[in-house]
This record gives structure tokens, sequence and C-alpha cells, in this order.
């Protein structure tokens, strides 16, 4: 799979795979036994199953959702956007950033690719380093429950784990298929996005049990939305979209992007606006330049000597899209069918100001189920970054998104799913 991955010592290689036997195949009053029990089949879990079965570990998957993986398979529009190459810790919030530098550096996006390429995957890249299947998502998918088969990986889906007990050199895990026993508990149930596709706060509680903090969850990658009355003048341009500029400077630092804006019928949405949406906190303004990269009160006092077109025309033709020209000029309609060289250099340099520091205040996020992934989760300074286990709880992991590791959008989650899943699979001993 991986490609490095040695053989844990005491491996029972002659194990048969199980996939998915009936409930009630296990539910005989002695517990089965395991060396990993990993709770969450999304990205993170079935990658670390994958690794650690093929090193010789006994696996056991179990997730509470009839499907497995199912953010794989609605990410990217369908063709998962799986990583990036241009993935660095410098593309992830988290209240302890230097804790993703060791997985990422030791599980890369080359290593994903050369994975993909071992079960002849086609892939692209779109821009910004974003990498996505040629085909399908569910490629992904299926890619991942191969390598789970070959590492003889016992799955349980649907099954609920209803507790948890620390118990001598182990847990005792009570699932609605039975008792499990199990060395390690790798804890990879993902953040609370789209609650519908199976996203649970379960492993947040589990953390608590366990005396571990937890960064109050928030909805991140995720469209904004502002007061009906303060957004009737925008709300026509619904579906527009164009490259801005925006900024936010926030209790979370400064954050600063270019990307694609759409305006909707409540607010804004599109890259620029999910990127931002992870930084900004409540309360605060957000920055937009709607024509970077251009000096616009300049270029309309110069434009005064040589344009005779009428302000609105002379914007839409060389700024910015018409229709958005016409609804910033409505509140001057005096000034929109006005020739340029009419207007006076103060109110052209006041009016291209006004488009290149557009300050406006969100009242909030669309929520949890358009939000794209959890800021915040599971404090990873309780956890060594080498391994992903908790300093003070032997043998219990998380890993992936239920962490505080929030990336960028732009395949930077799948990158740490998958690093984080291998630095755990790597360190877990049976
Ligand atoms: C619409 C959308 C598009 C996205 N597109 C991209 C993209 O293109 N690129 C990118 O990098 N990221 C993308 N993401 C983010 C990415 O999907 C996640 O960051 C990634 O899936 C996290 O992996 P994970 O394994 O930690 O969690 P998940 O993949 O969410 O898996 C968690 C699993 O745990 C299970 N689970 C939860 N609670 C329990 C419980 N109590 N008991 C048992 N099982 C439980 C769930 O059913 C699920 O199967 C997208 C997300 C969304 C919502």
């Amino acid at each position: 799979m991986a490609g490095d991955l040695s053989s844990c010592a005491g491996a029972q290689p002659a194990r048969p795979a199980e996939s998915n036997p009936s409930p009630g195949t296990a539910g005989s009053p002695a517990a089965r036994s395991f060396d990993v029990v990993i709770v969450g089949a999304g990205a993170a879990g079935l990658f670390c199953a994958g690794i650690a079965g093929q090193r010789g570990l006994r696996v056991l998957v179990v997730d509470h959702a009839p499907r497995v993986a199912e953010k794989i398979r609605i990410s990217g529009g369908g063709r998962c956007n799986f990583t990036n190459r241009e993935t660095a810790p410098a593309n992830f919030l988290s209240d302890n950033p230097a804790f993703c530098r060791s997985a990422l550096a030791r599980y890369t996006p080359a290593d994903f690719i050369a994975l993909l390429q071992r079960h002849r995957i086609g892939w692209h890249e779109k821009h910004k380093g974003q990498l996505f299947c040629d085909g399908s998502s569910v490629d992904v998918i299926a890619m991942l429950l191969r390598e789970c088969e070959a590492g003889k990986v016992t799955r349980w889906q649907p099954a609920a784990v209803r507790s948890v007990r620390a118990a001598g050199h182990g847990y005792e895990i009570a699932t609605d298929r039975g008792p499990v026993r199990s060395r390690n508990l790798v804890v990879a149930t993902g953040g609370l996005s789209v609650p519908k596709i199976g996203a649970s706060d379960w492993g947040y509680r589990l953390a608590r049990q366990f005396d571990l903090s937890v960064i109050s969850p928030r909805p991140a990658l995720v469209p904004l939305v502002f007061d009906a009355g303060q957004w009737a003048a925008y709300a026509a341009l619904s579906g527009l979209s164009l490259p801005v500029q925006i900024s936010t400077q926030s209790g979370r630092g400064r954050a600063s992007f270019v990307e694609d804006l759409l305006f909707t019928h409540r607010g804004l949405s599109g890259p620029a606006i999910l990127q931002i949406s992870s930084y900004w906190q409540a309360g605060e303004a957000i920055r937009i330049d709607l024509a970077p990269g251009t000096q616009l009160a300049e270029a309309l006092c110069e434009a005064k000597t040589r344009s005779r077109r009428k302000l609105v025309n002379e914007l839409g033709a060389r700024h910015v899209p018409h229709r958005l020209a016409e609804a910033w000029l409505a509140p001057h309609a005096d000034w929109a069918d006005t020739p340029l060289a009419a207007l006076r250099d103060r109110d052209l340099r006041q009016l291209g100001e006004s488009m290149q520091q557009w300050h406006l205040v969100p009242t909030g996020t669309e929520g949890w189920h358009k939000a794209e992934v959890t800021a915040g989760g599971v404090d990873t300074r309780g956890l060594s970054s080498q391994s992903m286990e908790c300093l003070r709880q032997p043998g219990l992991y998380f890993i992936g998104e239920v962490l505080d590791v929030t990336g960028w959008l732009g395949g930077y989650n799948f990158q740490w799913a998958w690093a984080s899943a291998a630095a755990c699979a790597r360190a877990l001993t049976c």
C-alpha cells in the first residue's frame, strides 16, 4: 500500500478476510479480539485500516452509516480533489499549528499519487495544485476497499459503538454486534459537516471521556450569509461569479486569498468565501477587492482623458462584470449614465475605493449542512504528532478531520486524512 510498511511483530498472516457479516454473527457473549478497532470508515479510517492490516495487524473497522466513505463520494463535484501538490503546514488552521508538520512530511501528495497509479486510477491537475480523478470519486473508495481486503480487514457496517472502556492493556468496546477487545482504538469519525450522511460528535465525546480537550467545532469552508435587508441590493446578482481578492483580519490572524466569488440569494459563496470562512469570526468584517490587480481609482481618472463611454459601460467593459457595475451604481443613477469625462476625479476615486475595499459584516454561515469541513476538534496538544496517539492514554489514537487540523479548500483536507492515517497505522503495535 504505502510502500514502506514494515510487518508487525507477531503478525498472523493467514487470517481469513471478513467483509461485512450479517448483524448478530458477532453477538456471542465472548468478546472478539482485534489488534486495532477503528471507528469510522471514511477517508482516514479506511486508509489507516488498509495499511495496518497489510502490516499484519488484525483490524476491525466499525461505522454506523450504511455506506462507507460518503464524503469521498460527494467530494470534488464527484471527482474527489484527493490532494494538493503544494501541500504545506501553512495551508492548515489549528490552535497548535506545528502539529501537522511531521505527518505531512512523512506521507506526501507524491505518495498518494503513487498509490493511485498502482491502482491505475487516472487523475489530472485543475489549478493551484489541485488534483482530481479523471473518472469518479468512487474509484478512490474502491481503491481503499481493495487495500483493506489486501490487509484482511474486518468491517462492520452499519454498526454502532455503544461504549468504550479502558481495560488492562487495551479497550473493551461494546458494539451493537457484540463486545470487542482491542489493544488499540483509533477514532476516525470525522467532523460535524453534512449530518445527513453520518457525521456525529462521537469522537469529541470520546476525547472528553479520556480527558482530552476539544476546541469548539465550527462550520468551515462554508458560504456566508447577510441580513436580508442589507443584502436586498445584491440579491439580484445571484449566480454572478468573478475573481476577487478577499481578506480578513481576525483573532485567527490575517488571511488573504485571490479566488472566485459567487453571489447567492442569501449572501456570498464560491472558493473565495469558502476559504475566508475558515478564518472569519462572528462580528468581524471581511474585505473584498472586486477588481484585483488594478488601481481602479487611477484607471477611471486616466480613462476620463480618452474614453467617451458612460461610467457604467467603462466599468463593465474593462473592470468588473456589467451586472455588477449596474448594481453598484444603482444608488448613483446620476453617475451611471454620465460620460466619464463629466465626472469629478474625487467621485471616481471614491467609487474605485468602494469597489476595491468593500467592507461587509456577515451575519453568519450557511451552517453544518453546507459546510465542507469542521474547524476545531480534538485538541492536538494532547497527542503525539508522530503517531496521533494520546500522550496520556496509550493505545488511543485520533486521525483525520476529528482533530483540530483544518485544511484550506483544494485537496488539503484529504491529504491530512491520508497523512494522519499513515502516521497512526505505521505506529500501531499488536
Ligand atoms: C461536500 C464536500 C466536499 C468535499 N470535497 C473535498 C475535496 O474535494 N477535497 C478535500 O480534500 N476534502 C473535501 N472535503 C472534506 C473531506 O471530505 C473530509 O475532510 C474528509 O472526508 C475527512 O476524512 P475523515 O475520515 O476524517 O472523516 P469522514 O470522511 O467524514 O469519515 C468519518 C466516518 O465516521 C463515521 N462515523 C461518524 N460518527 C460515527 C459513530 N458515532 N460511529 C461510527 N461511525 C461514525 C461516518 O459515518 C464516516 O463514515 C469535502 C467535504 C464535503 C462535505
